[in-house]
């Protein structure tokens, strides 16, 4: 269906926009009306080719760019993006629905991955062994790896895709970004922003489109590596396909996480970390925190009485409104999925303690995708409440009697991305720490995303591959490592050529 009044959202291909007019494109909507507020041009074979083809154009003249000079493009965008953060969030929010503090959040967390990328000449130096054998040196050195893709969800339209382009780029690659298709707009912002800083043609192209375009960019023989964050189903596919076609793949995936709430916690702390970590931008974080784990029966029965009236409080609504707790749900389609799950937890027996479906839509949110936060108390690990991950507004508390249980119940999830553990005791968060099998823990923080300079990833089902998001583990993902060994003989060289070389 092709709309003459709406903005068409297009490609960014070889330095420029495109935008053909009579492609084939979908809806974008803006969640806080529930209206259409956009179409989104859904990549073809040529956009896909062209892409590929101008990135690969630009490799060689960018790889061999001083790292010095690379970085300098990402200390101008650093400052352009930091000029247009008002504009950026507001495209986020529109298209997402999240609140504008929370998408101020969003950028100045993406930042920060660009302010770590701002150090490559120091990241990329080699290793260098002097005379390690007589009169012979040998050194190591990162090359880049050529074009690279990222495929990134819909929950951090800025944020993810800058976990990726801004160290493949200053480790020399050229890179294809495919955004989400819910929320495509702020990529081309980014696009935009990223050549005003200097940034020469065909080193990033974005292509906007649905899985043909993921399945094109996994396939084509030109593309050396893709990274991808998404849900799990789609993040497996993606690894298996990629890595089968003889590409480097990081797919990180889906979450359920964790918080275990120790007797001995801070109960204002906790109750004011699980509201924000659970409800936050409508629960639709992959390090939300979706089940808390209240060790022993007084501690949960004091936790839902004071989460239960929070909850029943919280202040929903449109994005741009003054400062509410959370904004809606990004589709009717999520919403009503996450409704399903509501319905299937009462079904099987779950305690509604709050239910999300009692909540009123007032006339301030016309026909937005809004849905109120629940709260499922005595919620059991078969119940698909607790095994799936739900990505809304619901928190689900299980009920456990020891530290011990509550480790056993998390490691056996399928899912370990990020969790926490509230305590006064070091030797308890101590031991949490060090026995939980989970990529991302927090002591008495609830959402324990790694800063720039670390790296970010889960365990399990939540990442597969071997490399994490951005820091140290970028550079290596999206390098390779090459070693030189040379001699500079003087006079006649005396060695057997016929026997295996040595350095002595
Ligand atoms: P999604 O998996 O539906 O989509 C992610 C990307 O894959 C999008 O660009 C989409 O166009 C593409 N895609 C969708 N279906 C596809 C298919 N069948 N084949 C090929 N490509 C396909 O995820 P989403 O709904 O956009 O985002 C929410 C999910 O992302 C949640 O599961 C959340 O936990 C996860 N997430 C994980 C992390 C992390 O770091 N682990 C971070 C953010 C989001």
């Amino acid at each position: 269906m092709k709309s003459a009044s709406l903005p068409l959202v297009g490609h960014w291909l070889n330095g420029a926009i495109r935008r053909d007019e009579s492609g084939p494109r979908g809806p974008v909507f803006d969640p806080s009306l529930g209206q259409p507020c956009a179409e989104v041009a859904l990549g073809a074979d040529a956009d896909i080719e062209m892409a590929v083809a101008s990135a690969a154009a630009a490799f060689a003249d960018w790889a061999a760019t001083p790292a010095l000079r690379r970085a300098r493009v990402m200390y101008r965008f650093k400052e352009i993006v930091e000029r247009n953060a008002a504009e950026l969030g507001r495209a986020i929010s529109r298209e997402h629905g999240k609140t504008a503090a929370d998408a101020q959040g969003e950028i100045i967390r993406g930042l920060e991955v660009v302010e770590f990328a701002c150090a490559a000449p120091q990241l990329l130096k080699g290793e260098f062994s002097e005379n390690a054998g007589s009169g012979v040196d040998a050194f190591s050195v990162r090359q880049p790896l050529g074009v690279v893709a990222g495929i990134t969800p819909f929950n951090f339209p800025v944020m993810v895709p800058m976990w990726m382009f801004p160290l493949a780029l200053v480790c020399g690659n050229c890179f294809i970004l495919k955004p989400s298709e819910k929320d495509p707009s702020p990529s081309l912002l980014l696009a935009e922003w990223l050549d005003a800083a200097g940034l020469p043609p065909g080193c990033f192209n974005v292509v906007q489109g649905e899985r043909r375009v993921v399945d094109a960019l996994l396939a084509h023989p030109r593309i050396s590596a893709i990274s991808f964050v998404g849900s799990t189903a789609v993040a497996r596919h993606v690894y298996l396909t990629g890595t089968s076609a003889g590409k480097r793949v990081q797919a990180l995936g889906g979450a359920k996480n964790h918080l275990v709430v120790m007797p001995d916690a801070d109960i204002d702390l906790t109750v004011d970390a699980l509201l924000g970590a659970a409800y936050g931008s409508a629960g639709e974080r992959c390090m939300a925190i979706s089940v808390a784990v209240a060790v022993t029966d007084p501690l949960a029965d004091e936790l839902v009485l004071r989460l239960a009236s929070r909850v029943r409080a919280l202040r929903i609504g449109p994005a741009d409104a003054a400062e509410p707790d959370m904004g809606p749900l990004v589709t009717a389609e999520h919403r009503a999925k996450v409704v399903g799950y509501i319905e299937q937890g009462v079904a099987e027996g779950a305690i509604a303690v709050v239910d999300g479906r009692d909540w009123r839509q007032a006339a301030e949110h016309g026909s937005g995708f809004y849905l109120g936060g629940t709260l499922f108390d005595h919620v059991r690990p078969q119940m698909r409440v607790y095994r799936e991950e739900i990505f809304g507004p619901v928190l689900v508390i299980v009920r456990v009697a020891s530290l011990d249980e509550a480790m056993e119940l998390i490691n056996a999830h399928n899912y370990a991305n990020g969790t926490a553990i509230f305590t006064r005791s070091g030797e308890a968060a101590r031991r949490f720490s060090s026995g939980i099998q989970v990529g991302m823990v927090g002591v008495n923080v609830a959402i324990p995303v790694p800063v720039a300079f670390h790296s970010f990833g889960g365990w399990r089902q939540s990442l597969f591959g071997d490399h994490h998001a951005y820091g140290p583990e970028a550079v290596r993902f999206y390098t390779r490592l090459k070693y030189v060994t040379s001699r500079w003989p003087r006079g006649a060289d005396s060695s057997n050529a016929f026997v295996m070389p040595t350095l002595r």
